[in-house]
């Protein structure tokens, strides 16, 4: 057997791929200062309007492949593109400057490029000034037909269907466009396993390893390569014997997601006879079809901010209500948790990772809640549209990153300045529609109790309350070694917002990552959580363990661990962790 090469990064998706590489290369092109003599301006001003109509071409052909069934903010991004390479006013003053200054296609594109980049960069509104991304994406665009020879700025043609991206970092937002573009697998020199491109890779169940650095500069286009989502090992120039196994192990996860397929009408019940409700966590409208095919008994988490991503302006409240709809249509009346908008950190509105640097310290900012809060005017259409929505099927408001007391009145008052303006309009809403809190800043867990006071139920989520808690960035692959779902000071934070909740009488959940990872469920039950969100595609997994499982001996032994973890060394820690899956079987 022969490896000409190969790559170790972090495990994202227990799915593995074989495909052909395509390096998405997102890093810009460096421009420097040109000019040309006074007799060749013409010509250079052709140039520019050649590499303006290829990039023009391009990316029409890109939008013609796109099936009809596409959701309108994919094609929306994509079209407001082609306006922005159709308006003279981004080509014009570069025309200009190669006329009067005689500089080169590039340098005036790119000059010209700066220039709106300080005009957008002015700009007051925070939607406006990131449109700024927008203009850099399309002048990439035409400065790579310019420069003729990136593979790269052939990616909006490109047939990417079965190809394995290969890239320095994915958004968020080209994780969905790429998605339906029909690619294999992902693999990434930065990110760690629970950002959000993450998450999104494993809802959409594409294999994908993160944190492989300099894999951009090692992989050649077009060579096979083997994603192994599960371990993380990335394998290019294989042999036959190598590859007949991993084809062997995309078959035997087939067969294992076939034979998982008979418990989708099991109800989900352990062996002692105790109900724990398994919901799904929604990413985009069209996953309401993987959380019914799945067995989802409601949706946990539905996050509206893939609404928000690639397209252009902000969507009104009828888009919201439109969405909305689509959804409870799609669960056939099943109930859906909405959350409301949680941008920020690397959640951005559109494909570019780099506008989060710009702030500090992004996770500690202006992020969810807060930016809701701070800017009514893009909150209130969305409260408005989820109280509209709850007049047609059992629908819930969730609160992302709630961290004050304050900050839960502030939004309780809004909730209610809404609902009083929905009624004077004579608009229908569910007046018992139940608000509740997600549990993510370590502050939140500890004030459990007041916040359980106030609302109608809680939601643990881990993503973030052990990045808050153990001061690791969720998105950095460098530090994701840390990232311990299973630190004693967790395992705290949860059970005292589940007793909070237990006290209270209200129900929680826990939507994080960790709710649908297989090891982690026995102690979860242990703790008492008997509501658990996940991605659609690890609810049948986690059915099988929790039908297997006995929680009142499970609820002892993880009372025990709790009682003793300060005493356990680490490995002690997580052995006896391992060992409640005994209880499962
Ligand atoms: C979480 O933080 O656990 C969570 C579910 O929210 P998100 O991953 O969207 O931040
Ligand atoms: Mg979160």
């Amino acid at each position: 057997m022969t490896l000409s090469c190969c790559g170790h990064g972090i495990a994202t998706t227990r799915a593995v791929a074989i495909g052909p590489a395509f390096l998405l290369d997102r890093s810009p092109l460096a421009i420097a200062p040109r000019s040309v003599d006074p007799a060749e301006v013409i010509a250079e001003i052709e140039r520019l309007e050649e590499a303006l109509a290829a990039a023009q071409r391009a990316l029409q052909a890109v939008r013609d492949q796109i099936p009809q069934s596409t959701p309108v903010k994919v094609t929306e991004f994509i079209d407001s593109h082609l306006l922005m390479l159709e308006d003279a006013a981004l080509i014009e003053p570069a025309r200009e400057l190669i006329r009067e200054q005689f500089y080169s296609a590039e340098w005036a594109l790119e000059h010209h490029r700066v220039s709106l980049g300080k005009l957008f960069g002015e700009m007051e509104d925070p939607y406006l000034r990131s449109r700024q991304d927008d203009v850099d994406h399309v002048v990439q665009h035409i400065l790579g037909f310019l420069l003729g020879d990136r593979t790269s700025d052939a990616d909006e043609d490109a047939e990417l269907s079965g190809c394995v991206i290969i890239a320095h970092d994915i958004s968020p937002a080209d994780t969905v466009v790429l998605k339906h573009r029909g690619v294999a697998a992902f693999v990434t020199e930065f990110g760690g396993p629970m950002s959000h491109s993450a998450i999104l890779a494993r809802s959409l169940n594409i294999p994908a390893v993160m944190g492989v650095r300099n894999i951009t500069s090692y992989i050649r286009q077009g060579e096979t390569i083997v994603v192994d989502g599960e371990t993380g090992v990335i394998l290019a120039d294989v042999d036959a014997g190598i590859l007949e196994h991993y084809q062997q192990r995309i078959r035997r996860l087939e067969e294992r997601r076939s034979h998982l397929q008979r418990l989708v009408r099991e109800p989900s019940i352990s062996r002692d006879g105790v109900p724990v409700s398994l919901l799904a966590n929604l990413e985009l409208p069209e996953d309401t079809v993987a959380a019914r095919a799945n067995g989802a008994a409601g949706v946990g988490l539905y996050r509206t901010e893939f609404l928000y991503m690639n397209r252009d302006g902000l969507p009104d409240e009828e888009e919201h209500l439109a969405a909305y709809l689509e959804i409870i249509h799609g669960l056939d009346g099943i109930p859906v948790t909405i959350r409301t908008l949680d941008l920020g950190v690397d959640k951005q509105v559109d494909a570019s990772p780099a506008s989060c640097s710009q702030v500090c310290n992004p996770a500690l900012g202006l992020r969810a809640i807060r930016l809701c809060l701070k800017d009514p005017g893009l909150f209130r259409p969305q409260v408005r549209a989820i109280l509209r929505a709850s007049a047609f099927g059992p629908v819930r408001l969730m609160i992302p990153m709630l961290s004050s007391m304050q900050e839960l009145s502030s939004t309780l008052e809004l909730i209610g300045q809404v609902r009083n303006e929905l009624e004077q309009e004579g608009q229908a809403f569910d007046p018992k529609m139940p608000v509740g809190g997600m549990i993510e800043v370590p502050a939140a867990a500890l004030s459990a109790k007041a916040f359980a006071r106030r609302l109608d139920f809680l939601s643990i989520g881990t993503n973030d309350l052990i990045q808050y808690t153990l001061a690791i960035d969720r998105v950095d692959d460098r530090v994701s070694y840390l990232y311990d779902p299973k630190h004693p000071a967790i395992l705290r934070l949860i059970r005292m917002t589940i007793e909070a909740g237990q006290a209270r009488g209200i129900p929680v959940s826990m939507c994080g990552e960790m709710a649908g990872s297989p090891c982690c469920v026995p102690l979860l039950l242990g703790l008492g959580l008997r509501e658990l969100s996940m991605q659609p595609g690890s609810l049948l997994e986690t059915k099988e363990i929790v039908r297997g499982a006995h929680i009142a001996h499970l609820g002892r032994a993880t009372q025990e661990l709790l009682d003793r973890m300060d005493d356990m060394e680490p490995e002690q820690l997580t052995e006896t962790i391992n060992r409640l899956g005994d209880f499962c079987q």
